[in-house]
């Protein structure tokens, strides 16, 4: 990482929030409405669900494959999540920053804490549900993971919460618009300064 202008990574925001928020929804919103913003695309080894496709949602590989970029340091980052391995390239990050957009990772908690630590430039975001009924809901609803998953999904989903307070930003998506509002101006918040005792957000409520 040291033969790059560090600069370049004021411009790196990574957003996680557990499966069900509405993250993935949200950041395509974004992306496609400001050309200036693109997402990384990452590898996992998990299979694709309906109606993803390879390249654009995920590049799906399989675990030697996978294993071989972690021998050769390909990856930025990369972590085992429910189970399957998820990685950043590090060329993917670097290609799209030096095209100066602003780059979305979104990632785990476990990529979040290795890219703070590596690129502390860089900013992140946790984005949560209302509470855990509401994201139970919203699993079972989108109909596209079986119990075992989904139950999965939830326990991971209580441990990723804890780990929200460690974030610069906060966003609550309980309204659709204004969760896309509230993330797209912390987005483009380049310049500013974190100061981890001021959040933009009130710390996570009592629901959690
Ligand atoms: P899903 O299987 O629902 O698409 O993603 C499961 C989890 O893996 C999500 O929390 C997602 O943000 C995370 N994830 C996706 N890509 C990466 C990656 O490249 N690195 C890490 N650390 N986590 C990732």
């Amino acid at each position: 990482m040291n033969n790059f202008n560090k600069d370049i990574f004021k411009k790196l925001c990574v957003i996680s929030a557990p499966s069900g928020t509405g993250k993935t929804s949200l950041i395509k919103k974004i992306c496609l409405q400001n050309s200036n913003i693109s997402v990384c695309i990452s590898h996992t080894t998990r299979n694709p669900r309906v109606g993803e496709q390879h390249g654009i949602d995920y590049f799906f590989t399989n675990q030697n494959d996978f294993k071989l970029k972690i021998k050769n340091e390909s990856y930025l980052e990369y972590a085992k999540v429910h189970g399957n391995y998820y990685g950043t390239l590090i060329d993917s990050v670097v290609e799209l920053l030096e095209k100066n957009m602003t780059l979305i990772l979104e990632i785990d908690y476990q990529g979040a804490q290795i890219i703070k630590r590596k690129l502390p430039l860089s900013r992140n975001i946790f984005i949560l549900p209302p509470s855990i009924k509401e994201l139970e809901n919203r699993l079972r609803g989108r109909g596209t993971d079986k119990e075992d998953v989904i139950l999965e999904r939830l326990k991971n989903a209580i441990i990723e919460i804890n780990h929200a307070k460690d974030y610069d930003y906060i966003v609550v998506n309980n309204n659709f618009e204004t969760a896309e509002n509230q993330l797209l101006s912390y987005l483009l918040d380049i310049d500013m300064l974190v100061d981890s005792n001021i959040r933009k957000e009130p710390l996570i409520d009592s629901d959690f």
